[in-house]
């Protein structure tokens, strides 16, 4: 972990990049999961509820027969997934879930300029039906015909469709957007852009590469003196991004229509495949 603004930026787009749980395993690595002493399978029967939600909104793709695996922390770095809840493998149609999350999962605590910047420790409050839920839309997903153009919009499709199940667990939108949700809309806004911002505001005429050439203690200094009006931009960014996804994947019915016909019309062309 390094300590200037080059290796921040540097960290953010890796984590960005690590949160595409949405991967192709080597086979190599799915031998050494399933083989390993700590990996246990799920089954439908303990799980009913997070695999009948899925099958129900998304009928037809055998949802029921996903195999899914819990493992330890350690597997999954072992196989170079650090941080990571769970992930789902697209190409033999496998979840893997990490084994910490029970009824609550952290993220890991990160240090930058010495310090914990209180917007990259935001913790997701998630249980392991949940993960599950959001892991068999991404197979769902896979199913489909089209691909998505980004990481994000995959993501977007596994958050979005996943408040109907969070919602019959009693919680609010608001909690959704708190609890499930704000890790990733962190990593999904762009933070840089929104601390560049404070800066060139309070440095009147002076523009982001002026930032960027400053040394680390007077972006320190400056981070440190500006956190709760940073992480408050952050946040309300953030959650506006969350209401912008529950609106239209959530809740949006042209989009639900739009998603309907995709499966029908690939339906279709499985058929035509089997034949
Ligand atoms: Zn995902």
């Amino acid at each position: 972990m390094g300590s200037n603004w080059a290796s921040y930026i540097k960290y953010k787009k890796a984590v960005k990049e690590q949160r595409h749980k949405y991967i192709s395993l080597h086979v190599d690595s799915m031998e050494y999961i399933k083989k390993h002493y700590s990996t246990h399978a799920i089954i439908y029967q303990d799980y009913k509820e997070s695999y009948d939600y899925v099958d129900a909104k998304f009928p037809g793709y055998n949802v029921r027969q996903v195999k899914v695996f819990k493992t330890s922390q350690s597997v999954l770095e072992h196989i170079g997934y650090r941080g990571v809840g769970g992930l789902f493998d697209k190409v033999h149609k496998i979840i893997i879930i990490d084994d910490r999350i029970k009824a609550g999962y952290y993220n890991d605590d990160v240090l930058f300029f010495g310090e914990k910047l209180p917007w990259d420790n935001i913790k997701a409050i998630v249980s392991l039906d949940e993960v599950l839920v959001h892991e068999l839309l991404h197979y769902v997903s896979s199913c489909l015909s089209r691909t998505f153009s980004s990481v994000d919009l995959e993501e977007e499709f596994a958050y979005g469709h996943s408040v109907g199940y969070l919602r019959k667990k009693g919680l609010t939108d608001d909690d959704i957007i708190k609890q499930n949700f704000l890790p990733f809309l962190i990593k999904y806004i762009d933070t840089n852009k929104i601390i560049i911002d404070a800066f060139c505001k309070q440095h009147q005429g002076k523009d982001s590469t002026v930032f960027e050439h400053s040394d680390n203690s007077y972006i320190v200094t400056f981070l440190k003196k500006n956190a709760e009006s940073i992480y408050n931009s952050i946040l309300n960014s953030a959650t506006q991004k969350g209401k912008e996804i529950i609106r239209i994947i959530a809740d949006d019915k042209t989009y639900q229509q739009m998603i309907s016909e995709k499966i029908i019309d690939n339906k279709k062309s499985f058929k035509f495949l089997d034949i």
